[in-house]
């Protein structure tokens, strides 16, 4: 065993996992921590009872470990964001969250680096790993995904008004 290291981003405390340090090509997670979300996403994938928190648990994770400053970091911290915000706030589903995310990364569509929070919350990924059921699981992905958007505080206002005016469009106005 190597031990174990802490994620630079969500501040889990991950097994340190050498071979993979490789890891995603924008995400900042320690690859211990990545290894933790992908199992997250297996255990989804393979119980339909769970699709709803997938969805929302990609919001959350990728939104908790938005990676160095470039056009597809920001672009995805923007996207998961406002996936954030209409699941939670809007009462958006998997869907209609997936629709409203395509539209708003449209190919001309440019995303300004958002300034990360000092701090991602209190929760990660380890604490949806940890739960038993499919209730305590749907529960735990919405307590991270709470805590995750509430970290982004400063920037709540300009996700919102992004999110408000991509789909002001598709309104039949
Ligand atoms: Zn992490």
């Amino acid at each position: 065993m190597s031990g174990t290291v802490r994620c630079p981003d969500c501040e889990a405390v991950v097994p340190d996992v050498p071979e993979l340090r490789a890891g995603h090509r924008y995400v900042g997670a320690a690859p211990g921590c990545w290894a933790a979300y992908t199992e997250l996403l297996g255990r989804q994938l393979s119980d339909p009872a769970l699709a709803e928190a997938r969805m929302l648990a990609v919001d959350a994770y990728m939104a908790q470990h938005p990676g160095a400053p470039g056009r597809q970091a920001s672009q995805s911290v923007w996207v998961h964001l406002i996936g954030l915000y209409l699941t939670l706030e809007r009462g958006y589903d998997g869907i209609s969250s997936a629709r409203a995310k395509a539209l708003a990364a449209a190919p001309e569509a440019s995303f300004e680096w958002l300034e990360p929070p000092a701090s991602y919350g209190s929760s990660t990924v380890l604490d949806v790993v940890a739960a038993a059921t499919a209730d305590e699981h749907r529960d735990a992905v919405r307590r991270w995904a709470m805590s995750v958007w509430g970290a982004w505080g400063a920037h709540q206002a300009a996700i919102r008004t992004r999110a408000d005016d991509v789909l002001g469009g598709t309104r039949g106005r």
